[in-house]
């Protein structure tokens, strides 16, 4: 297992849209790995695999919180069906705008059909920080990032911000 490094926005390739994984196999279990793995390192609770530079359509998470019993749910191929026509709100970070956090609504549950760390299908009914931190990862897998929810003056502040941290950042 590998820790990698997270691409933080701006970066063109965190707006890509992923594609499909054809069949579960040793290289996307040990992708799933390395996202764990990265994912605990950088104290986060989802990761999906194109925040690595991978364009697959595959999500890490662990809301656990508890770092001696540690509770790994690996989605490949999502599909979010039946979401709630009611709204819950959360405030959200992302480990790819880093330390820029902002409410968000979204449906406050929704179903989920993906295939497992085995390729096995699988269907969750997810509410709460569940169903929250599913849909933020989904959006991923679509190039979307929590701060296209708000407003535009509030994205672009946000844009600044960190298009100016990175540009004071130097990589030796
Ligand atoms: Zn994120």
């Amino acid at each position: 297992m590998t820790v990698k490094s997270i691409l933080t926005e701006p970066n063109k390739l965190l707006r890509r849209v992923s594609k499909s994984v054809e069949k579960v196999d040793k290289e996307e279990q040990s992708l799933m790995d390395d996202m764990l793995e990265t994912m605990y390192a950088a104290n986060g609770i989802g990761l999906a695999a194109i925040q690595i530079g991978v364009p697959k359509r595959i999500i890490v998470m662990d809301l656990s919180r508890d770092k001696e019993k540690k509770e790994p749910r690996y989605f490949v191929n999502p599909v979010i069906q039946n979401k709630n026509s009611e709204k819950a709100t959360y405030e959200e970070g992302c480990l790819s705008v880093p330390n820029q956090f902002a409410e968000i609504d979204r449906p406050s549950s929704c179903d989920v059909q993906y295939l497992d760390y085995y390729g096995k299908k699988q269907t969750l009914h997810a509410e709460g920080l569940l169903a929250t931190c599913i849909q933020h990862e989904m959006d991923h897998l679509e190039g979307i990032l929590f701060i296209d929810h708000l407003s535009k003056l509030k994205k672009s502040m946000i844009i600044k911000k960190l298009s100016k941290l990175k540009s004071n950042q130097i990589v030796i």
